[in-house]
């Protein structure tokens, strides 16, 4: 690693905390490389790449390392490249409601700086406050606002990006419309680090919806709740936000830090609507009335600080579920949305079957259900009976027309199910796509592929 040092002086560290400090993220996956790199523009990637690929040295690239499926999780002979201190928004366009941005930027930032022009990047995964766009693109990621918005994937117009052996492309245009050639940008859209490594994005952004309010609504009995969500929907509303979170989660919140959700509630919609403020005050009182009906206690909150409190219960979730069990195995799978329900009674039965505890939570108008089993690591025979679980429960997910993912990707911790979803003949498809990107397989080596 010599050499790269000389390459980019001060840049590249192989000190043992630096090693530790870029060696997981939140999968709970740990492993620490043999070097870490921090370029400061797209020269300095080319230069890592082109050094990485004369010497056949695999490059990890990281944006935060909040991804929940190990893709950034380096091998002992890898180089991490963070992008963190790629941190510009290089250009605001609020003529052609676009912007430009390097890949370490924080999801959170860039939202928070668009209110100031009235404008509004609606993907919003719960971690916008930790992860960065790059990681966001790679991973194609999702978030409460999906349900109305679309995802990342819907916002990228262009990329520019270096590929394994240190070239630069571009791809994209920068108009609202463009369909030459292939479209490669969707192509590096989710590819989790595996084809190229991005340094810059250029992102659609839309106009601030002019109010929001949000209504949390709590209910004795979750098949209520699915009930709820199928009328909200067939009622011609789109709310921005339609979660859910079940009994066990509400419990794990309440233990954790109190905020007063009853704890015989056995499921809880947190909903939210957007547009103008007339438009959204009849949209709230008819999906109020919707909850009502199904027994539902609802509680409406039309300012920032109500809306924050309400926010809270979701936000405590991931920090609470720690005090049921030391760890979780949190898979996001997908289901057709009106087989909620079904997928819900199955996990119980699971629950109940094994003994495993299961808390689900996630983003209901999706069909997205964040199934949390609760292990403990150092207990070996849970830990393998949870394994054994997570594929009955792809299984199901697969049988009821479903996805293993809908937004944290394939990693290393889902690699060995992909084959579950993915036929052979598309894979073999994707292992090309992926050598003629990457030839010598040095850019994040080992995931996605079994
Ligand atoms: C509490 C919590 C809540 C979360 N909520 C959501 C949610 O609501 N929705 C959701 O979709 N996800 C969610 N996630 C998962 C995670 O935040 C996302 O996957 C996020 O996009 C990862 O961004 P990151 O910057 O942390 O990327 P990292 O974890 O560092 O990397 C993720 C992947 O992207 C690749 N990568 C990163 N930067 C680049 C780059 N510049 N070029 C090429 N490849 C790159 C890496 O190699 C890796 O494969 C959550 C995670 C946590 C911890």
């Amino acid at each position: 690693m010599n050499r790269l040092s000389e390459l980019l002086p001060g840049k590249v560290s192989v000190e043992p905390e630096d090693l530790i400090c870029y060696g997981f993220d939140a999968s709970g996956l740990e492993s620490p490389p043999a070097a870490v790199v921090w370029p400061e523009g797209v020269t300095d990637v080319v230069k890592v790449m082109e050094f990485a690929y004369t010497n056949a040295i695999p490059v990890i690239p990281r944006g935060a390392g909040t991804g929940m499926t190990g893709g950034s999780i380096p091998s002992q002979a890898a180089i991490v490249l963070s992008v963190e201190k790629m941190n510009k928004i290089l250009d605001i366009d609020r003529e052609n409601m676009a912007v430009l941005v390097e890949p370490g930027v924080i999801n959170g930032k860039l939202q928070r700086e668009l209110q100031r022009y009235n404008l509004f990047y609606p993907p919003d995964p719960a971690s916008m406050n930790f992860c960065t766009l790059g990681g966001n693109v790679a991973e194609n990621s999702g978030g409460p606002r999906a349900l109305k918005y679309g995802v990342t994937r819907d916002y990228v117009m262009g990329l520019e990006a270096v590929l394994a052996d240190g070239r630069i492309i571009r791809t994209g245009v920068r108009t609202a419309k463009g369909v030459v050639g292939y479209d490669l940008t969707r192509l590096l859209v989710g590819s989790e680090g595996t084809l190229a490594v991005i340094t810059s994005i250029r992102l659609k952004v839309l106009p601030l919806p002019e109010g929001v309010i949000a209504l949390l609504a709590l209910f004795k009995d979750a098949g209520q709740a699915g009930d709820a969500v199928k009328q909200i929907l067939s009622s011609r509303i789109i709310p921005s936000t339609l979660e859910f979170i079940d009994g066990g989660a509400i419990r794990a919140v309440e233990a954790y830090k109190p905020i007063g959700l009853p704890g015989d509630s056995e499921a809880l919609l947190l909903i939210e609507v957007d547009g103008h403020p007339a438009e959204i005050t009849r949209e709230a009182e008819k999906i109020s009335r919707i909850c009502e009906s199904l027994k539902g206690e609802v509680i409406m909150a039309e300012d920032e600080a109500a809306r924050e409190k309400i926010w809270e219960s979701r936000r405590a979730i991931s920090p609470a579920l720690y005090h049921i069990k030391p760890a979780k195995i949190n898979e996001d799978i997908v289901v057709p949305r009106n087989r909620i329900p079904e997928m819900l009674k199955a996990l119980k039965r699971l629950s109940e079957e094994t003994g495993i505890t299961i808390v689900n939570f996630g983003h209901a108008g999706d069909g997205n259900i964040h199934v949390n089993l609760m292990v403990d690591r150092n207990n070996k025979e849970e830990y393998k009976k949870a394994q054994v679980l997570v594929k009955e429960i792809f299984r199901l997910t697969l049988e009821f027309g479903g996805t293993i993912s809908g937004e944290h990707g394939i990693g290393l911790t889902k690699s060995a199910y992909i084959s579950m979803e993915i036929p052979p003949e598309e894979l073999e498809l994707m292992r090309k796509i992926k050598g003629v990107f990457d030839p010598k397989n040095i850019l994040n080596p080992g995931k996605i592929f079994p």
